[in-house]
């Protein structure tokens, strides 16, 4: 890649003092480990829609699916006053090109999933999307997002890392030029990564990088992103990427002696059960494509998904 991934940021996960008790909520994998490679654009909507530091806590009450945005004492309402600046701070976004965004979870403004939302009666449930959250996503339905606290989860964390990474090498494709030859290029060293979460949208991608001349160029780079997303959005399962590393296998399982053969294939099982984590055949793999000089494989960005310093794929 030849730039930093950008995404934005709920302000307070980056550790400024802008939550309405004065305080923040700093995630250090967030700006210590993933930071090396992200560059990051904070957004505090509350604070940038007018409100002070401190102020009295904000909740969703209210219809779900159309909350309104209240402050939970007094009840003074604020929803339109944030719904007119997420309208003017989304246009700004839309020039920043963003790879994605992290949100804090559980945020009447911020949270992207799963926030209170409380009924006449003050019964709460978890049905609720914050408002700047749920504008973003209506704006930007195919960029990758994630709230800090899903991704303490390993699989999660690692499917949104891994989105990042493609958005930021789909983002300049797309700046270099827009040509036909380019996202073929694309499509075939994605090969293997889109095929480890959904064959079926892989084989889709692959028609309509070969057919589509009835297709304006700008509609098919536009069609060919919304699927790409939508695929990686889907969950890789451990019997997926079996069929993906035994696909790769087979590419130089004739260079190897019964001995290698069958070393490999102990390893495969092994990750198959559940005993040893991706990384380990996967790193296997990349030696074997280097080793026998497997060009089409080497230039598969499923052997090298992201740096190793950031410790994924790591856990059985
Ligand atoms: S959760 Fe959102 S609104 Fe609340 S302090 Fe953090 S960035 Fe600001």
């Amino acid at each position: 890649m030849e730039g930093k991934i950008k995404l934005g940021i709920s302000s307070c996960l980056l550790g400024n003092r802008v939550r309405y008790d004065g305080g923040h909520q700093r995630d250090s994998f967030l700006i210590d480990t993933l930071g090396q490679y992200v560059d990051y654009i904070p957004v505090c909507p509350e604070v940038e829609c007018g409100l002070a530091i401190p102020r009295e806590a904000l909740r969703l009450v209210g219809d779900p699916a159309d909350p309104r945005l209240v402050t939970a004492r007094s009840g003074k309402d604020y929803t339109e006053q944030m719904k007119d600046w997420a309208a003017t701070r989304l246009r700004e976004l839309a020039k920043e090109e963003l790879d994605g965004f992290v949100f804090k979870r559980k945020s009447p403004s911020s949270g992207m999933a799963r926030v209170k939302v409380y009924a006449e009666t003050g019964m709460a449930s978890n049905r609720g999307i914050g408002l700047f959250a749920r504008a973003f996503m209506e704006q930007f339905p195919h960029l990758p997002v994630e709230d800090d606290g899903r991704l303490h989860d390993p699989a999660l964390r690692e499917n949104f890392i891994q989105r990042i990474f493609v958005h930021r090498r789909w983002r300049e494709l797309v700046a270099r030029a827009k040509r036909r030859g380019g996202l073929v290029d694309f499509h075939t060293s994605h090969k293997l990564l889109i095929l480890s979460h959904n064959e079926r949208d892989y084989r889709e991608m692959g028609r309509l990088v070969a057919g589509a001349k009835d297709l304006t160029v700008d509609e098919l780079f536009c069609r060919y992103e919304e699927l790409l997303m939508t695929a990686l959005k889907k969950k890789s399962t451990v019997k997926k990427h079996t069929n993906v590393l035994s696909h790769v296998f087979g590419y130089f399982k004739n260079n190897l002696s019964a001995l290698e053969k069958q070393e490999v294939l102990e390893i495969l099982d092994q990750y198959h059960q559940g005993m040893i984590p991706l990384i380990v055949p996967l790193t296997l793999m990349k030696f074997f494509a280097k080793n026998f000089k497997q060009d089409y494989l080497a230039n598969q960005h499923y052997l090298d998904p992201h740096p190793l310093q950031l410790k994924l794929l790591n856990h059985a």
